[in-house]
């Protein structure tokens, strides 16, 4: 996509479109670097196949590849995994009924003015924000069991190396006290924003797409409050609410679905 090629699309709205895009960049060309998978990194794919398995909010055809995906990854007993067994599952070679990954990407919410702006990257941050939230809708036992399996991911498997080490960074200091399945929707929104902060006005950012702290007051007005000091403040419940609305399964929109 160019800025002459825009799908439409409303900024203020998450799309299924993007997710599936992102499953296939992760699962199809990020992890397919890694021609043979142990050690560390197996249990990592193990895990983010787990949750994925568990909380991705898709439609059913892809959410019966996701299982048997990972059904088919809890019955490997061996310590090292080839991507091309694998990539065989992915695809359904073995033409599992009614279970397939689309091909391709088709970026709709993370569309970027230029090509190497926004997409895979902007793909990720909304995947976990959502399996957050439908950790929590689901009510899931280990209030950190999505951010952990995306702690492995990143740390594994994300292209981005310099993105991994921070966010590595900020997963020491603080991700061992999330202690509810909604402290962890609010953990990654939190750190979500103090990676915006970072990067605000870097090369990197999308003169479309300011970083900004999220979500904008026109978003949620009642996210945002302001002290007697007059020091902008959160409003943590407010947006709980929100973000379990924005995030949710009836919230998505499934326009450009293949
Ligand atoms: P993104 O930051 O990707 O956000 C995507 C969408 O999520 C936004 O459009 C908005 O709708 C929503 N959103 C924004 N903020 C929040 C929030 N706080 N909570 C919930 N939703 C929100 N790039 C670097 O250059 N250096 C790094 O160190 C770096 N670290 C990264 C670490 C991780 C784990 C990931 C996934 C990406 C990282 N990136 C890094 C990429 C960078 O954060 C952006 O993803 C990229 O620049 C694209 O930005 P974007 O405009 O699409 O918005």
């Amino acid at each position: 996509t160019t800025e002459d090629q825009w799908r439409p699309f409303n900024r203020s709205r998450v799309y299924m479109a993007d997710l599936e895009s992102t499953l296939h960049y992760s699962l199809r060309l990020e992890l397919a670097a890694h021609p043979v998978i142990k050690g560390e990194a197996l249990s990592a794919l193990q895990r983010y196949i787990s949750v994925l398995a568990k909380y991705f909010p898709g439609r059913p055809l892809v959410r019966n590849l996701l299982k048997s995906v990972d059904t088919w990854l809890k019955g490997q007993n061996d310590t090292e995994l080839s991507y091309s067994s694998l990539r065989d599952v992915l695809d359904n070679t073995a033409e599992v009924p009614d279970a397939a990954l689309p091909d391709g990407v088709r970026w709709v919410g993370c569309q970027g003015s230029k090509p190497h702006f926004r997409r895979y990257p902007c793909g990720m941050w909304t995947l976990f924000h959502v399996l957050t939230v439908q950790a929590n809708e689901a009510a899931g036992k280990d209030p950190q069991e999505v951010l952990q399996a995306m702690r492995s991911y990143i740390h594994s498997f994300f292209g981005c190396q310099a993105c991994s080490t921070h966010f590595e960074n900020m997963a020491k200091e603080s991700m061992s006290y999330v202690g509810t399945l909604s402290t962890a929707v609010l953990w990654l929104w939190s750190r979500h924003n103090h990676v915006n902060n970072r990067l605000a006005g870097a090369l990197s950012e999308d003169p479309h797409f300011p970083k900004i702290q999220w979500p904008s007051p026109e978003l949620c007005p009642s996210c945002h409050g302001v002290k007697k000091s007059g020091e902008h403040t959160w409003n943590q419940e407010e947006l709980l609410t929100f973000l379990r609305s924005h995030f949710s399964s009836e919230h998505l929109l499934s326009d450009y679905l293949e």
